[in-house]
């Protein structure tokens, strides 16, 4: 049985999948630290949630018919060795599989492609911008990259980038939008930013 660190677990959501009825498992763990982070009880390798993935299992047998799809987000999926194993045995129960991603991990992105359904990509920043964003250098290499095996392999997509204009001003945003439509993304969905205590603050 697949041994993920798992952070919760929502039954029902219609937002999580454009279009279907999906369950949301949260997964334990990024090695980011995106300044206005929403899940930061995720972000250490190991939370305080019990849930296991037996559970999950469980849980999901019981809304074969209910469900269309299951969504794996966090903290970062990709983290996990055996996330593929997970997306199998999700499958296999009949269910589409989508991720959330902020593509931390390429090439084990690159990996769970035949696996996905539907990818939710996170575009944090304009790119010069990634490194302070997330605290991680190269950050933004690796989303460019995910995007691009996204794009080549098919799987239905959509971009998302979290804002506020404390992290960046709108014309950034506005360029950000035309650069990923050079680049062939057709879906871009841009999502309020709720800044820590409300305050908006000045990244480098
Ligand atoms: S990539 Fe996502 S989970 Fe990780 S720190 Fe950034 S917002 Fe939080």
């Amino acid at each position: 049985m697949p041994r993920l660190r798992l952070g919760g677990l929502t039954p029902l959501t219609t937002i999580d999948f454009p279009g279907q009825l999906a369950a949301v498992v949260f997964c334990q763990g990024c090695p980011w630290r995106c300044s206005y982070c929403h899940n930061r009880h995720l972000q250490p390798g190991r939370g305080e949630h019990k849930l296991v993935w037996g559970e999950v299992i469980s849980f999901l047998h019981h809304r074969r018919g209910l469900l269309d799809a299951v969504v794996f987000s966090g903290g970062e999926p990709t983290l996990q060795p055996d996330l593929p194993a997970a997306l199998r045995e999700v499958r296999a129960l009949g269910f589409q599989v989508g991720l959330h991603t902020a593509g931390v991990y390429p090439a084990r992105f690159a990996r769970l492609l035949p696996e996905l359904s539907w990818v939710g990509l996170d575009i944090k920043a304009p790119w010069p911008r990634y490194d302070g964003l997330t605290g991680m250098r190269g950050s933004g290499e690796r989303a460019q990259h995910t995007l691009q095996l996204l794009q080549r392999s098919g799987v239905p997509y959509e971009c998302r980038t979290t804002w506020h204009p404390g992290l960046f001003p709108e014309s950034e945003l506005q360029a950000l939008g035309e650069d990923l439509a050079a680049r062939g993304v057709k879906r871009w969905t841009v999502q309020p930013c709720r800044l820590p205590g409300g305050v908006p603050v000045s990244l480098p």
